[in-house]
């Protein structure tokens, strides 16, 4: 198994299936960006699903053993459950998770648990409908991605997550609401940092909110313990409810990067590897698979490309690291 060149091992992938997305959340690819005529990638420049799983399983033979879909919007790919399938029969893949807006989500919750996902992460900044759609710059009303949260409890894809970027300014404060909606019904809510990623966030350090902060604030409220981590590589700081009212995570990769035990590649959906959030270029394995290469070509790219990484770019962040060009972030999906 090659570590990097800061002796850290290659234990998750996140795959992302599309660069599309239905939304145009302001910090992610907002409307003037991404205008209805953007060129997103062709049909045929995305990876099949027999690609995929090929990699997958080229993938787990380097450690990835946990494998998350993401996007753009992973459910605008067609019969998304299909591939949730075809990754589940890989051997070595302990694990299947799904990072979605949930606007989709009610209607394929059930066939993604049936196909063996194990859990699904909701995108939600915002518990109130018009500031939910103006965030989001979609039409898609709130109580659809409510719905989904729902449903998605109700197969079974437990225990669902709950993704909350909070900038300064436009929903922090509803900390407090967002907590207390998550702590009554069982989810798991983990509040992000507004980051400086992909070309397209108009980040400004200014609107980014301390994890430590918003622990404090909820703290104040409803008594915490912080719950010791489990494995290298994990990013949120977990902390438990005193009264038992489950958790709430904080994933302060601005204000406490967690780089030195980051363990997490990315494959765009045109099938280039990063391997960092924040990086600038990756490896073409679309390039190298569609030119005919055998699987000892591609693992060993993988792991020639893995064993140089030396990226900690949230231990390096400063003002003008911010302007550097970045992979954008719906083409890896976070
Ligand atoms: N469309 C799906 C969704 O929204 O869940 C998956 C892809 S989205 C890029 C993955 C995650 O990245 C979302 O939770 C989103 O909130 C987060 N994200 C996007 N831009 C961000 C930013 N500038 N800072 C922090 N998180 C961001
Ligand atoms: Fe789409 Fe997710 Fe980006 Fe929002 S955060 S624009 S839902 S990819
Ligand atoms: Fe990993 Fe890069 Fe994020 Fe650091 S900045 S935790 S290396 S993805």
């Amino acid at each position: 198994m090659p570590l990097d060149a800061l002796q850290r091992p290659l234990r998750s992938l996140r795959l992302s299936v599309t660069d599309r997305c239905n939304f145009r959340c302001t910090y992610c690819m907002p409307a003037e960006r991404f205008p209805p005529d953007y060129p997103f990638l062709p049909r045929e420049d995305i990876l099949h699903f027999e690609e995929l799983a090929r990699l997958a399983v080229l993938f787990t033979r380097l450690g990835v053993e946990k494998i998350r879909l993401t996007g753009g919007e992973p459910l605008l790919r067609k019969d998304l459950p299909a591939l949730v399938k075809m990754l589940r029969a890989t051997e070595g893949i302990r694990e299947i998770t799904l990072t979605t807006n949930g606007a989709l989500l009610a209607g394929h919750a059930k066939a993604l648990k049936e196909a063996g996902l194990a859990r699904v992460t909701v995108s939600l900044d915002t518990l109130d409908p018009a500031r939910f759609q103006a965030v989001s710059d979609t039409s898609v009303p709130l109580a659809l991605v409510l719905e989904g949260i729902a449903e998605a409890q109700g197969v079974g894809l437990h225990p669902v997550k709950i993704n909350c970027v909070v900038q300064a300014g436009v929903n922090d404060d509803e900390v407090l609401d967002l907590a207390g909606w998550a702590r009554g019904r069982g989810l798991a809510l983990r509040f992000i940092e507004f980051m400086d990623v992909g070309s397209a966030a108009g980040w400004r350090l200014d609107r980014v909110l301390s994890g430590e902060s918003l622990r404090a604030r909820i703290h104040a409220r409803w008594p915490l313990d912080p719950v010791p981590q489990d494995r290298l590589g994990q990013v949120a700081f977990r902390h438990r409810y005193r009264d038992g009212a489950g958790e709430v995570g904080f994933i302060s990769s601005v204000t406490e990067p967690f780089c030195l035990g980051c363990d997490r590649a990315r494959l765009s959906a045109d099938g280039h590897l990063y391997t960092c959030l924040f990086a600038g270029e990756g490896l073409d394995l679309k390039g190298l698979l569609r030119g005919g290469a055998g699987d000892a070509t591609l693992e060993a790219a993988i792991a020639g490309r893995w064993a140089r990484r030396e990226d900690r770019y949230s231990l390096l962040r400063t003002e003008a690291t911010a302007a550097l060009p970045k992979v954008p972030m719906h083409r890896v999906g976070g």
